[in-house]
């Protein structure tokens, strides 16, 4: 589904991103897990075509996607600060892609009354954004990312506002509706209890490369490196 090869990139003479290699399957939940600064935002920025890479290839369902435009390849992505548009109203923000598309008024309608079922905001539509809990606006921003039914949902820190009790009960729901639709994810979080729940694989970055990449059960039984061990927390 994703493939991503040999993938580097630089700011200012520093590689953030340092030959990376990835691939996610159909269906696959996989999180990055990593360090601030590590490099995760800025991978998510490059599979959306929102950063250039200077060298490597990232491969959509087996296309190069070097010089489709954002608007074009098939990605969902929610940001880390997820960025709601604050003066339209929970219809209005999940609309956005769907009209953008040049979806008609009823068939966005029924589409936006859908995707806030699955969230878990039914008739929240004409509710003004600036009006809704962190939790509620974290929900209606995963509803706008799923509208266009991305073949690809890219999450950025996706519960970064929430407390913790909130989101080991959003991280749950999350796994269970993106099974439930067969969606592929790519996420992106700094705290590992949140990708040992969301994923299928785990991704370790540290200093631009991919430190380790297994099953949270392997990640966690048998970290790969003392630099592993010691993200996670253990003590050597
Ligand atoms: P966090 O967990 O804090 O969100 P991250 O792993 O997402 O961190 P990135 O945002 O990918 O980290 O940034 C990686 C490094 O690249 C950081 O040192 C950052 O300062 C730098 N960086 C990111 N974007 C740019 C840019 N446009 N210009 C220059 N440096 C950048
Ligand atoms: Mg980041």
């Amino acid at each position: 589904m994703l493939r991503l090869e040999d993938l580097t990139v630089r700011f200012g003479g520093q590689a953030v991103l340092d030959a990376v290699d990835l691939a996610v399957g159909e269906g696959e939940i996989v999180c990055v897990l990593g360090p601030s600064g590590s490099g995760k935002s800025t991978l998510l920025r490059v599979v959306a075509g929102l950063q250039r890479a200077e060298a490597g290839r990232v491969l959509l369902g087996g296309r190069d996607q070097d010089g489709v435009p954002t608007h074009r390849r098939e990605v969902g992505l929610m940001f880390q600060d997820h960025q709601l548009f604050p003066q339209r109203d929970v219809a209005g923000n999940v609309a956005f892609g769907l009209r953008m598309r040049g979806a008609g008024r009823a068939e966005t309608a029924a589409r936006v009354a859908e995707l806030l079922d699955l969230v878990g905001l039914p008739g929240a539509g004409a509710r003004p954004v600036r009006e809704l809990s962190g939790g509620e606006q974290q929900r209606v921003a995963l509803a706008r990312a799923l509208a266009p039914g991305p073949r690809l949902l890219m999450l950025d820190e996706p519960l970064g506002q929430l407390d913790r009790s909130l989101r080991e009960r959003l991280v749950v729901e999350l796994r269970t509706l993106f099974r439930r639709l067969g969606t592929t994810v790519l996420a992106v979080t700094h705290d590992q209890g949140e990708a040992f729940a969301l994923a299928d694989r785990v991704v370790v970055m540290g200093e631009g490369r991919i430190a380790q990449a297994g099953t949270p059960l392997e990640v966690w039984r048998r970290p790969a490196s003392e630099f592993v061990a010691r993200f996670l927390g253990f003590e050597n």
